[in-house]
């Protein structure tokens, strides 16, 4: 049999794009600002994880072009060998400072960050405990350990605590979890996990992708928002949402981060982050420690828009974060939706299974501090006609 015979018989993105909703890879010509352009029309951001908006900051972009100028456009090599210069250092010490931790470890991608941290982490004799709707690079992470994985129910500590309970004593535990869930916006219960990793000698692991620089009151992430950062052993963030660029890290104990850096195939044998972005994340950092305001207008955004969703009568699920799921149900309702209010002005994201359990197919709408009232403003009349002419909310005007 042809190998490549599931290519030539795949159809379903062909005939989406015929029936003209196909919302995947959809190119932008301008930044990811709260307007952008798409089509030589301007329409409003309503699906970037550039939760800060950085990613047009002035100083951000001044600090990148300056490493641009001084280092150039790439290291040629991974961190292991060639590829690391002193910014990445810099940078690493920063951050470990920034999170508390003993020590940083930087990745060239978010995903390879929990790809290589699992993976290096767990052995054959250790289990990997994961939650059931864990971003996809903890699961592939997992899949690529020689460990045994575990998943427990969604956010359910009782199912975690039957699970650990049934493991022989002598296993090496390590619970993983995402911090803000990186669909529905719900935030895990670290309360009950660390409760959990006491009770049981495990190990546990905050993938805080979305909760960094949105979450706590400055801007750490889910651990600080519960008054639980010393509690997580791992905690791993991206930098291609609030940090404005492209890359990953974790911080740990020293011991952790040492091992890592001699264990984790993913860091060795990758090349490391480029200049550019290493001084994009540095000056993010800074922008983000010194700027809480830019925090406090992303919550505003954030209420405003949830409020007029609800008002609308939309289903906005368990969020609690500037993630805001609305919950349609067919995967080709959330197609039909997003292309709708492209057409009006607005882009989302869909999201369907294996993201979300199937029947279960949602728009994502995300927010940023560079949103003004007027777009949310904009947005919410856009989702009301579309909203209702999909019959996803009823005749009631907003008010
Ligand atoms: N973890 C979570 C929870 C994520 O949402 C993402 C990206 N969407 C990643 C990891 C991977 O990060 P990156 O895009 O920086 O590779």
């Amino acid at each position: 049999m042809d190998i490549f015979r599931k290519c030539f018989e795949y159809e379903d993105a062909r005939r989406a794009r015929e029936m003209g909703f196909y919302p995947y890879f959809r190119p932008i010509s301008s930044g990811q600002l709260p307007r952008v352009e798409m089509d030589g029309h301007k329409i409003v951001m309503m699906g970037s994880n550039s939760y800060l908006g950085l990613t047009m900051h002035p100083e951000v972009k001044r600090a990148a072009a300056e490493a641009l100028e001084m280092y150039g456009t790439g290291c040629s090599g991974s961190r292991f060998l060639n590829g690391t210069l002193e910014i990445h250092v810099e940078l690493e010490r920063e951050l470990a400072e920034f999170m508390g931790k003993e020590k940083a470890l930087v990745f060239t991608t978010g995903f390879f960050a929990n790809l290589g941290t699992i993976s290096g982490l767990a052995g054959r004799s250790d289990r990997i405990f994961i939650d059931a709707m864990n971003h996809a690079s903890i699961i592939d992470g997992c899949r690529l350990s020689f460990g045994k994985i575990v998943k427990y129910q969604h956010n359910d500590a009782a199912d975690l605590e039957e699970k650990l309970k049934a493991t022989e004593a002598g296993i090496g535990k390590l619970i993983v979890t995402d911090g803000v869930f990186s669909m529905e916006g719900d935030v895990a219960d670290l309360p009950a996990l660390v409760r959990l990793k006491k009770a049981y000698g495990a190990r546990l692991m905050v993938d805080d992708a979305h909760g960094i620089g949105v979450m706590g009151e400055h801007g750490r992430g889910t651990g600080e928002h519960y008054g639980l950062e010393s509690d997580i052993d791992i905690v791993m963030g991206t930098f291609s949402k609030s940090f404005a660029s492209v890359g990953g890290f974790i911080a740990s104990d020293e011991p952790v981060i040492e091992y890592l850096m001699h264990h984790s195939r993913a860091l060795i044998f990758s090349a490391s982050l480029p200049p550019s972005a290493v001084a994009t994340v540095r000056a993010a950092l800074r922008v983000l420690r010194d700027h809480p305001e830019m925090r406090t207008k992303l919550w505003a955004n954030t209420r405003a828009m949830k409020k007029g969703l609800e008002e609308l009568g939309f289903q906005t699920g368990p969020t609690q974060t500037p993630i805001i799921p609305i919950i349609v149900g067919a995967d080709v309702t959330s197609f039909q939706m997003c292309k709708a209010l492209e057409k009006e002005g607005v882009f989302v994201n869909p999201v369907i299974s294996p993201a979300v359990p199937p029947g279960k197919a949602l728009i994502r709408v995300s927010l940023m501090a560079t949103h003004e009232m007027e777009d949310i403003e904009f947005a919410l009349e856009k989702f009301e006609v579309v909203g209702r002419r999909l019959g996803l909310i009823g005749e009631r005007v907003r008010g």
